[in-house]
């Protein structure tokens, strides 16, 4: 399948969603029905982006020596535009590459620095869900697939199933990852909000690198995620 047809097959319905929502805004409101524009009277939740690391963080370095920031970073802007297409509200950590750390002399000062300031931001975020973007590094370099992390509060891990199983539908089939609750994960400990972290895949495995800095396969995870996001709100009731 091609991207063309991929998009096509994934996120006609969203598009279309989001087509009625930019005609709504400019006026066309008999276009969409009581209850529908009552669904979107009712959106409320913020979606905080967050492509981890950044700066002179660059965080895991994959097989042909690029930075994990940068393939988060373009991948979270992608995240990004699709959900605010679709009419959704969202707010991104850092949309440059850049550390958001506020004081420390040394780097790991910096590094703890930076990770405080993203808690404070999510958490003074009102009605927040962390959607947070990381790349997998591993010493051995057969390992691939993506993986998805869920914070403490109660429907992040039925959101990280729910993320788990169409990534691996849609772009890992046949992998036996599962989701698992984040132990040891800074950001995700201190959070109050429903979060998820993804490992979208293994930059030591040379297959599954090139896919991730490929434009096309971005595309396609960037689809994914926003469109499960989506119909996880919907069906929660959380818009
Ligand atoms: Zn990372």
């Amino acid at each position: 399948m091609n991207v063309r047809q991929f998009l096509s097959k994934y996120c006609w319905y969203y598009l279309l969603v989001g087509a009625l929502m930019v005609g709504s805004s400019l006026g066309f409101s008999h276009a969409i029905t009581a209850a529908a524009q009552q669904e979107l009277l009712k959106s409320q939740v913020t979606i905080v982006l967050d492509p981890g690391h950044g700066g002179e963080d660059g965080g895991a370095i994959s097989c042909t020596g690029v930075a994990e920031s940068q393939i988060n970073l373009e991948i979270s802007l992608r995240i990004h535009d699709l959900l605010h297409l679709l009419g959704y509200n969202t707010t991104m950590i850092r949309d440059t590459d850049t550390s958001v750390y506020t004081q420390g002399d040394t780097i790991s000062q910096r590094k703890v620095s930076d990770l405080k300031e993203r808690v404070r931001r999510i958490q003074e975020t009102k009605d927040a869900m962390l959607v947070s973007i990381h790349q997998n590094q591993f010493s051995d370099s057969q390992y691939n697939g993506a993986q998805v992390f869920y914070a403490g509060e109660t429907s992040s891990k039925s959101l990280a199933q729910a993320m788990q199983t169409a990534l691996v539908e849609k772009l890992n089939p046949g992998s036996r990852r599962q989701c698992k609750k984040a132990e040891g994960i800074y950001l995700m400990q201190h959070i109050d909000c429903p979060g998820i972290l993804i490992e979208c895949g293994f930059l030591s495995n040379p297959e599954e690198e090139v896919k991730l800095r490929s434009e096309r396969y971005q595309k396609m995870l960037s689809c994914v995620i926003s469109a499960t996001l989506a119909q996880f709100l919907q069906q929660n009731s959380l818009i």
